[in-house]
């Protein structure tokens, strides 16, 4: 589960086209990183994976099953918000199981999703805190419980780690990577950051201005940059 192609994928807000024509394939459980400047069109891409952008033209398919026409809860995706998108108002607990509540899942089986997600992401002691009196990293991990107990094919996280201070970064960072270890699905990220791109990624899609400039393993790119574009995002001189 969580194969993603893309095909000839475009997408125009009125008479400007952000994404010319463009093809991707992404492997079931691969954590792949969409790298680029700011406006290249990362945000704009995963939108379109997720639903929440209508594609202008193309087809998108998820697990083999067409999903451009699919709305985004039917695409068995889960995208991971900043953690400011929390309720205040709400526990953890009721934050995490907001999902299944909507999806009408029983209270059982709510609270043996949300118990398994809160272990996984140490949170197990947090359950019945508000986000206000949280840590940043540990609003980022209730965040992505959210997602983990939807059991989606595929985590799409946009710049999730941008808010919050470098120290906190690099720790959030290896526990996504532990997270994607453990949980072996697929997890496409965004980030204008190469470091997190470099450590964190099996597959970069480097973009810029919405066409992919190239795909491939960190150490390929590394090695082997097409020009100087990728070399300059990549950090090997050329
Ligand atoms: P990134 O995430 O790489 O910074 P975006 O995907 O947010 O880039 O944006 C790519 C381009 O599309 C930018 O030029 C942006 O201004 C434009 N864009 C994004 N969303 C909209 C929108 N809803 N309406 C018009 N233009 C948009
Ligand atoms: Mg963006």
């Amino acid at each position: 589960m969580g194969r993603i192609i893309l095909e000839q994928v475009t997408k125009s807000f009125g008479d400007v086209n952000v994404i010319p024509p463009l093809d991707l394939e992404i492997e079931d459980g691969e954590f792949v990183v969409f790298v680029g400047p700011s406006g290249c069109g990362k945000s704009t891409l995963l939108r379109l994976i997720a639903g929440l952008e209508d594609v202008s033209s193309g087809q998108i398919s998820i697990d083999g099953r067409a999903a451009t026409e699919l709305p985004p809860a039917k695409r068995g995706l889960a995208m991971v918000f900043q953690s400011y998108a929390l309720y205040p108002h709400m526990s953890v607990r009721k934050n995490i199981s907001f999902p299944l509540k909507m999806a009408g899942l029983d209270q059982a089986e709510q609270n043996k999703r949300v118990e398994a997600a809160a272990k996984v992401l140490n949170l197990t002691d947090y359950l019945d805190r508000r986000p206000g009196q949280l840590s940043g990293g540990q609003r980022q991990r209730v965040a992505i419980g959210r997602a983990i107990v939807r059991e989606p094919a595929a985590f799409l996280f946009d710049e999730p780690l941008s808010n919050l201070d470098a120290a906190l970064r690099v720790n959030m960072r290896l526990e996504i990577s532990e997270l994607h270890n453990s949980l072996e699905t697929t997890m496409i990220y965004v980030t204008h950051d190469q470091v997190e791109a470099m450590t964190m990624a099996d597959k970069i899609v480097v973009l810029r201005a919405g066409h992919i400039e190239q795909v491939g393993t960190p150490l390929d790119l590394y090695r082997n940059p097409r020009n100087l574009f990728v070399a300059g995002f990549i950090g090997s001189p050329k």
